[in-house]
């Protein structure tokens, strides 16, 4: 991998930060954007910004083809049968929604019970809260070991009334990757549906939704090089054909039977109601092949060498702690003694971007015994010089009020 011309072609890397240079360790909030993927979306709005699937002259096709071309972008990305399966979203917040209400509310009846576990994202907790509260349904926790969901500890917890497991595949603070396979697996075999939050694994790992098997999947564009707004829900069809719409309106119906009465589209259209975000979708493919130009194995084991490196470097100091040494993804650390919040004020001083608090994770303060910590997440643009320099300020923490006095 050659990482300086990858470096040159995000163009935020050259910002300054406090006088520094930008050292940005939060990708797990979201990526910085290669230039490939802004140009992308300024074509679409200066040469061609028509609507999508509304119009019948030359420029209108060639926003559908686009739009369509994206589509098919993410279905190769993930492996998905068929492009009917790819539905665009406002992201995974948005997808994790229209299963909860669009799936689990119809199929899901009072004394049923969903499997979450307390290392989930809100994305991933509070809507199937809500529904629960709606339905009678009831969630139930599967037990982490040493930070991570283990078939086991999905086992544990399952019953005859188990009818939904919805997990992340690498949770965003513990960075673990979950077994998905053998929980999906395991879940057919007693006809349990498995949805899966993939916003913070599809965009460091191969993803293939047909080796995995995997019912439903939900992930985000801005957090894999492409643009805020939109994202993805994938679903086999045959439950995309069973899941209601959450939104209704223009696109989206076939025709009107009757007062009250319509016929949908088929999936994807049934969802996607009213004018798409046909930038984003065009970010999103730019993004994806941008991502395929370098390899998703390639970015898998870069970002692996990264962690490694910055775990050995950080076990060297006797001021940090680290709570999930053994995940894949981001490094959830404090040091101690020293605030979450007065950490990353520190961390910011010198140029570092890192994320400091509860992470959305709110469930997880108990079981880590620690209210925030903070967070580190690397992607393959991150190198190891940019790591010294994240220690280095790792090694000055008791100075924390220096970067506010300082
Ligand atoms: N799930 C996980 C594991 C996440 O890390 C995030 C984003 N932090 C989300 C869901 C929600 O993603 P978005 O905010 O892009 O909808």
């Amino acid at each position: 991998m050659d990482i300086e011309k990858i470096r040159n072609d995000f163009p935020m890397l050259k910002t300054k930060m406090q006088g520094h240079d930008l050292i940005y360790l939060d990708n797990g909030a979201t990526t910085l954007k290669p230039k490939a993927v802004a140009d992308a979306i300024y074509e679409y709005l200066t040469c061609y910004s028509g609507n999508a699937h509304r119009g019948d002259y030359d420029l209108s096709h060639t926003v559908d083809t686009a739009f369509e071309n994206a589509r098919e972008d993410v279905r190769r990305f993930i492996n998905a049968k068929r492009v009917e399966e790819i539905v665009f979203t406002a992201g995974a917040t948005d997808s994790l929604n229209m299963v909860a209400y669009g799936y689990g509310l119809t199929h899901l009846h009072e004394g049923d019970e969903i499997i979450l576990n307390v290392a989930e994202h809100a994305s991933n907790t509070l809507p199937w809260f809500d529904v629960a509260k709606k339905t009678g349904a009831k969630i139930v926790y599967a037990p982490l070991t040493d930070g991570c969901v283990t078939l086991e500890g999905i086992k544990s917890v399952t019953t005859d009334k188990t009818k939904i497991i919805s997990v992340a595949i690498v949770s965003n603070v513990m960075g673990y990757v979950a077994p998905v396979k053998e929980i999906i697996k395991f879940a057919h075999e007693h006809d349990i549906i498995v949805v899966c939050d993939g916003a913070q694994s599809v965009p460091h790992h191969i993803t293939d939704v047909i080796a995995d098997d995997i019912d439903f999947l939900a992930f985000s564009g801005h957090k894999m090089c492409g643009p805020t707004g939109i994202g993805v829900l994938y679903g086999k069809y045959h439950l995309l054909d069973e899941t209601s719409p959450t939104r209704y309106g223009g696109g989206s119906n076939a025709r009107y039977k009757s007062n009250l009465e319509v016929d949908m589209k088929k999936p994807p259209y049934k969802f996607e109601s009213g004018t798409p975000n046909i930038e984003g979708a065009i970010g999103l493919g730019a993004a994806i092949r941008y991502l395929e130009g370098i390899g998703m194995k390639d970015i898998m084991e870069r970002e692996a060498k990264l962690r490694a490196y910055a775990i050995e470097k950080l076990k060297a100091l006797d001021n940090i702690t680290i709570y999930n040494e053994n995940g894949t993804g981001a490094i959830a650390f404090n040091i101690n003694n020293v605030f979450a919040q007065d950490g990353a004020s520190l961390f910011n001083a010198n140029g570092v971007a890192v994320r400091a608090g509860e992470h959305c994770a709110k469930l997880l303060d108990e079981y880590l015994g620690v209210r925030t910590t903070l967070r580190a997440s690397f992607y393959f643009y991150n190198t190891e010089e940019e790591i010294d320099a994240f220690v280095e300020v790792c090694k000055k923490g008791d100075d924390f009020l220096d970067a506010f006095f300082g």
